[in-house]
């Protein structure tokens, strides 16, 4: 962060809207996985037995449409902490462990508003917004860092504390294990004052590991393993809350980055990670402050990864940050004061290329990149062409994006492209630049087929 930064941001900080039972702004606590599925826990239909994270939706409320801001690990992450578009922020794709850069220098995080704010904080796990050392966490506003600086399928694999390695390559079994055992020394120490816990867990990302205790006792096989694991690790944290006596000043939030990729399951939604159908971003979503938050609420109001932000910081007291945030204040939806919140649409990148937007329960397809889903072509093999005519889903109705209702449909379709059109100027030159040469683009005859995109009778 800047001087300047800095202070813009202490110059306005306001007073916390609320505070906890303490009468102390809220500790917040953010739990990410790493590709886990829209439907991969017990409370979202799963056969994975989750009984800490069902308790934790049951002790507050939980989100059926809330959508990652991209469908891989490192844009997604980037929207968590800095509330805007990951294209705005240099964070178009994921980084790789050689990439010089990460997330933009000159780019307030979440960490960096709330440490003006007097709290404490540390990231603990995998944190994927570049290796180099200004970009590592502990630059970011974090005080602490504990974990691998991107994902466990990367090579090498180091073990980091702050910006130390300190095992050079990562033994994976013992990392969920490792990382509750840092969060809960975080918040014992951390207790006297308003802290912020941000764990971005490295699983259920292949390659997949488990602890002894948990291996081979899935009958799921090692992906429940995984989960089973993950789920007792928030268990950990919600009992280190409840011993320290902070369950009513804190706000916990559980979500992932991104839709599973080969194993996992999105639910009944439609694709997985890595492409911008619904499989691919919807995630999710739960979050309790108990005596603050009304238990046992289910909220279908559209939310996103960015909203966290702007949510967190109007909670805390915590400043906006300079640059204009994408999100929105979704405590109304958290709270069940307000059903949904009308806002623009919410759009989706491969790269630098609009794929996609979500206006309320509309989704307008507007192209899509050449290759499979699970695809292991480089980010330069792809291209994004342009759908023959847009495709028009009606997510309330037809979840797994299966019948194309834009020609029935030709005032929503034109209302959403308008909004598109108003929003894109304000995106930078490459977003710009891609969405031009889309448009200009012939798109291979294969591809022009329909074959993403079936038409049918209205669900
Ligand atoms: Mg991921």
């Amino acid at each position: 962060m800047t001087r300047r930064d800095f202070l813009t941001i202490a110059g306005v900080t306001a007073a916390s809207r609320l505070s906890g039972a303490s009468g102390r702004a809220p500790n917040i606590v953010f739990i990410l996985c790493d590709d886990l599925g829209f439907g991969d826990l017990g409370v979202y239909g799963s056969k994975i037995p989750t009984p800490n994270l069902d308790r934790l939706a049951a002790e507050g409320v939980r989100f059926t449409s809330f959508c990652s801001a991209d469908p891989v690990c490192s844009p997604s992450r980037a929207a968590l902490l800095t509330g805007r578009y990951p294209t705005r922020v240099g964070v178009p794709t994921v980084f790789m462990p050689q990439d010089p850069g990460g997330l933009n220098l000159d780019e307030t995080t979440l960490a960096n508003t709330l440490k003006v704010r007097g709290y404490k904080t540390t990231c603990i796990g995998k944190w994927h917004l570049g290796r180099p050392e200004p970009y590592l966490p502990t630059r970011r506003g974090f005080d602490e860092y504990f974990g691998i600086p991107y994902s466990n399928d990367m090579t090498p694999r180091p073990l980091m504390r702050n910006t130390e390695v300190i095992e050079q390559t990562a033994e994976l079994s013992s990392l969920t294990a490792r990382y509750t055992e840092e969060a809960k020394k975080f918040i014992e120490k951390s207790k006297g004052s308003p802290f912020f816990l941000y764990m971005p867990h490295t699983f259920p990302h292949i390659p997949l590991a488990a602890s002894e205790r948990f291996r081979g006792k899935s009958p799921l096989g090692i992906y429940g393993d995984v989960v089973e694991e993950l789920d007792w690790s928030v268990g950990e944290v919600l009992a280190a809350l409840k011993k320290n006596g902070l369950e009513q000043d804190t706000l916990v939030m559980f979500s992932s980055d991104n839709g599973p990729w080969y194993q996992g399951s999105p639910g009944k939604l439609r694709g997985r990670k890595n492409t911008t159908f619904e499989g691919g971003v919807r995630e999710p979503f739960i979050a309790r402050w108990k005596g603050r938050i009304p238990a046992g609420r289910v909220s279908d109001g559209l939310a996103s990864m960015l909203d966290i932000f702007p949510t967190v910081a109007k909670l805390c007291g915590a400043a906006l940050p300079p640059k204009p945030l994408d999100g929105i204040d979704i405590w109304p939806l958290m709270r069940g004061e307000k059903p949904l919140i009308e806002r623009d649409p919410l759009l989706y990148f491969d790269n630098w290329d609009l794929q996609c937007a979500r206006w309320m329960n509309w989704k307008l397809h507007l192209a899509r990149h050449n290759t499979a889903a699970y695809s292991a072509a480089p980010v330069g093999g792809r291209h994004s062409f342009l759908l023959p005519r847009p495709e028009l889903y009606n997510l309330a109705k037809d979840p797994d994006e299966s019948y194309d209702l834009a020609a029935d449909n030709p005032d929503v379709v034109a209302r959403i492209q308008a909004k598109i059109a108003a929003m894109l100027p304000g995106f930078p030159e490459p977003v710009r630049k891609a969405f031009d040469e889309q448009q200009k683009r012939k798109s291979d005859p294969g591809t022009q087929s329909g074959a993403y995109g079936r038409t049918g009778p209205k669900p």
